[in-house]
């Protein structure tokens, strides 16, 4: 019996057996016992699966990880302590020193500045396309030490829409796989790995959690990239590990386990990077209704939209659910039963009407956040952006009057009450 997309939420990644709790167990626990020292040297080889210390695996987030794995569509899963930390780990898997990376350009601005300065005196390269650029301006993007291609399926904040099939044809035809970040779309709306994606990341800080309350990070592998037909350019999954007694990931854990078993075995236990089992439950309890809370977020996001872009005062809205939008074409595609609760606008009279604007907004709160249930906005030029001069936020496609508001789990017509008379006192 297959279950759907709202079962998974509610009952994936943890089926108790005969009289064991209903809700995921909460393992508060550093370590875990072992009756002789040749089990416990067993999984320090990874001859055996099982626990020996936090830092690496811990079972309550090997249960909201399998969640999240079902809910993409993928082979395994694991868990981080943020999205910046999925994010990072799921590139350097497999890009290292003398790499190449290609990204979208319309992405995250932690991952781009990860990329394009922490990663990059990794000895890490990127090349950035537009993310709506030609299948031959893609491809061009291509070095012989190209190890993967990175975008967001709605970028954030640029409200962007990738087209994962175009990125996924590219990456594949040079032997690479496709990451992508789909923190803004969620499973419900988007699976990547349904469209060719080979690794979904996630900020599940974001809608997974839902309330504004836990940070952490999610990676899932589709299982389906053929590591070993491309042994020559990933010499991590398909060459012997020192680090563990010369096991070869793609052999031993084949296309399914090798890329998240490599993940935790190395870069869990160097960086350290782990989700707590504390966190990793709320996370859960956020999943539980992520179906039900993402079809209102949608909602509440296309009447904002809608509203704005009657409005006299805004120049311009992004938001791919408006037919208007340049991605409404790839989001009708991608997105069917809608994008996320986040909208963008511009408002005439720039950094000074936006400052107005939002001093006068009584719901919906000024923060450095979006998909909460409880509405927030930002102005970039104000706040993320304030040491960008005029000249530069136009060119980086900021304008001073950019607003972003992320519609919470409110009524919509409080909501665009609230909006109403804040842009009636500019
Ligand atoms: C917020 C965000 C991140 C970073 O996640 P954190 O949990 O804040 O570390 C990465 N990608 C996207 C698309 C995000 O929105």
């Amino acid at each position: 019996m297959k279950n759907s997309i709202d079962t998974k939420c509610v009952q994936g990644g943890y089926r108790p057996g005969n009289g064991e709790p209903r809700q995921i167990p909460i393992v508060q626990s550093t370590t875990f016992k072992y009756d002789t020292s040749e089990d416990m040297g067993k999984l320090f080889d990874l001859e055996a699966s099982g626990y020996f210390y936090t830092r690496l695996q811990n079972p309550t987030n090997d249960y909201v990880a399998a969640k999240i794995a079902e809910l993409e569509g993928g082979a395994m899963g694991m868990l981080t302590s943020s999205g910046q930390a999925a994010n990072f780990f799921a590139i350097f898997n497999i890009a290292t020193n003398h790499d190449h990376v290609v990204a979208s350009s319309s992405i995250y601005g932690g991952t781009f500045n990860l990329l394009s300065v922490t990663m990059a005196k990794m000895g890490v390269e990127v090349t950035f396309v537009e993310p709506d650029c030609t299948e031959e301006e893609l491809n061009a993007a291509f070095r012989d030490n190209t190890k993967c291609v990175f975008g967001e399926t709605i970028a954030n904040p640029a409200l962007t829409v990738l087209d994962i099939e175009k990125f996924a044809r590219a990456a594949h035809q040079h032997g690479v796989p496709l990451i992508v970040d789909n923190t803004f779309a969620t499973p419900i709306n988007c699976r990547p790995i349904e469209w060719g994606a080979d690794i979904v990341t996630h900020s599940t800080t974001k809608y997974m959690d839902g309330h504004g309350a836990t940070v952490g990070g999610a990676i899932v592998d589709a299982g389906k990239f053929d590591w070993m037909a491309h042994a020559d350019k990933f010499p991590g999954l398909c060459t012997p590990d020192d680090s563990y007694h010369g096991i070869t990931y793609a052999e031993k854990f084949g296309k399914e386990g090798a890329f998240i078993t490599k993940c935790t075995a190395q870069l869990m236990r160097d960086f350290g990077s782990i989700q707590s089992p504390q966190h990793a439950f709320y996370i859960n309890l956020g999943l539980e209704s992520l179906h039900v809370r993402m079809a209102r977020h949608c909602e509440n996001g296309q009447k904002v939209a809608e509203f704005l872009n009657s409005h006299d005062k805004v120049v311009h809205v992004n938001y791919c659910g408006l037919p208007s939008d340049p991605f409404h074409k790839l989001a009708m595609k991608y997105l069917p039963n809608g994008s996320c609760g986040v909208v963008s606008f511009e408002l005439k009279g720039g950094r000074e009407a936006a400052s107005v604007f939002m001093k006068n907004l009584k719901l919906i709160a000024i923060e450095t956040h979006v998909a909460d249930a409880r509405s927030c906005c930002l102005n970039p030029a104000t706040s993320t952006h304030r040491q960008m001069t005029e000249e530069q936020l136009m060119e980086a496609g900021i304008p001073a009057g950019l607003i972003r508001v992320s519609c919470g789990l409110e009524n919509a017509d409080d909501l665009i009450a609230d909006i109403s008379q804040a842009l009636d006192k500019i």
